[in-house]
């Protein structure tokens, strides 16, 4: 089977690809990789950024083969010169409508058109928001999801995380390279984070904790000049100065698209089976945007070479080809 045919349709050409990957974390890159090497000339469509939340990331120290740790970001790009070196496509497009109703599946982006015989939708999840007033009217002048991106700005100055787990934990303690003094939020009196994170942010001495409380405004004139808290177990009201807020709440699977195509759990996460197949055959989940996962890199890089391997199969099937390891 060819892998670019140009179908001539009514409005516009399409593109006809073997196999999509939808996504740019690391399911999505390594679905790519294994993809590229069983010569399926992938197209990995990453929408605008690369490396999803891992990219994010300052300094990934638990993935193996990196004993002193490396940049999110840079791992990030070496997977990518990987994918590209077995013959992945990557377009930096966004994918805006998909059509999963027959095969080949419809995938529009905002300047193509594609058909492909088979998709892995790996697209992740993306940081909670909270609903609390000020959020959105300071998104980007002193509200923020990313430390690393946005840390550097708040030299010398006060700022507050809100939550409670791993991302909150890790990002308060590099937030203390620039801010003087880190305030975290947690509406609990028990952290969620890995020990090991724990015990390295509460023997820093810039990172204070308030138990038991949440933020229900942001407040400010033109910046953010504090966060207004509630003792969840008092009720009592107070106000703390802070010129940046990071909000690190957890997360909400991208899975918009596919909402009314695809077997959703309650939390909107797809269910797919022990061959990562959706409830649409022909299309596979990989990565954070799967129900049930670990939401490490390392386990979405086996999820995403598991799904590719799994696609590959599917293909060989369609095309009555022998497959080398079912008929092995
Ligand atoms: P998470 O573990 O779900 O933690 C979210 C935190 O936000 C929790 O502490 C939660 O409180 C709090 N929260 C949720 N909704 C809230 C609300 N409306 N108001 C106030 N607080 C709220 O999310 P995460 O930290 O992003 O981590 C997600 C996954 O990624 C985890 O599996 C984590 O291990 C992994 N991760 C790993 C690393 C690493 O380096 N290994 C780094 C980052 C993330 P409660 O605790 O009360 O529920």
């Amino acid at each position: 089977m060819s892998s670019h045919r140009a179908q001539s349709s009514g409005e516009a050409s399409r593109q006809m690809r073997n196999l999509i990957i939808i996504g740019s974390g690391p399911a999505a890159l390594t679905a790519a990789i294994y993809a590229g090497r069983a010569i399926l000339a992938p197209l990995l469509i990453s929408g605008k950024d690369l490396g999803g939340s891992m990219a994010l990331t300052e300094r990934v120290e638990n993935y193996p083969g990196f004993p002193e740790g490396i940049g999110g970001f840079e791992l990030a790009q070496l997977m990518r010169q990987q994918a590209e070196r077995y013959g992945a496509d990557v377009s930096m497009d966004e994918v805006v409508k998909i059509d999963l109703s027959a095969r080949p599946f419809r995938v529009k982006t905002h300047g193509a058109e594609y058909q492909a015989e088979a998709l892995i939708i790996a697209t992740g999840r993306s940081p909670r928001a909270l609903g609390i007033p000020g959020e959105t009217e300071f998104a980007g002048r002193g509200v923020s999801s990313c430390a690393t991106c946005d840390g550097y700005f708040y030299r010398d100055q006060k700022v507050v995380v809100i939550g409670g787990g791993d991302a909150a934990v890790k990002e308060a303690v590099f937030l203390t390279k620039f801010a003087s003094t880190v305030h975290v939020v947690h509406r609990r009196d028990r952290l969620r984070a890995e020990k090991v994170v724990e015990e390295i942010a509460k023997s820093n001495e810039k990172i204070h904790f308030v138990w038991n409380s949440v933020v229900t405004e942001i407040i400010g004139d033109g910046g953010v000049s504090g966060v207004r808290l509630k003792d969840v177990k008092t009720d009592e009201e107070s106000t703390l100065e802070a010129q940046g807020v990071f909000i690190f709440a957890g997360h909400e699977p991208n899975t918009e698209l596919f909402q009314g195509q695809l077997e959703l759990d309650k939390a909107g996460y797809i269910v797919t089976d022990e061959r990562q197949m959706t409830s649409v055959e022909g299309v596979f989940a990989a990565g954070d945007v799967q129900e049930g996962v670990a939401w490490q890199i390392a386990t979405a890089v086996g999820s995403g070479a598991r799904a590719a391997m799994q696609a590959e199969e599917f293909i060989a099937e369609l095309e009555g080809r022998a497959h080398p390891e079912r008929d092995r």
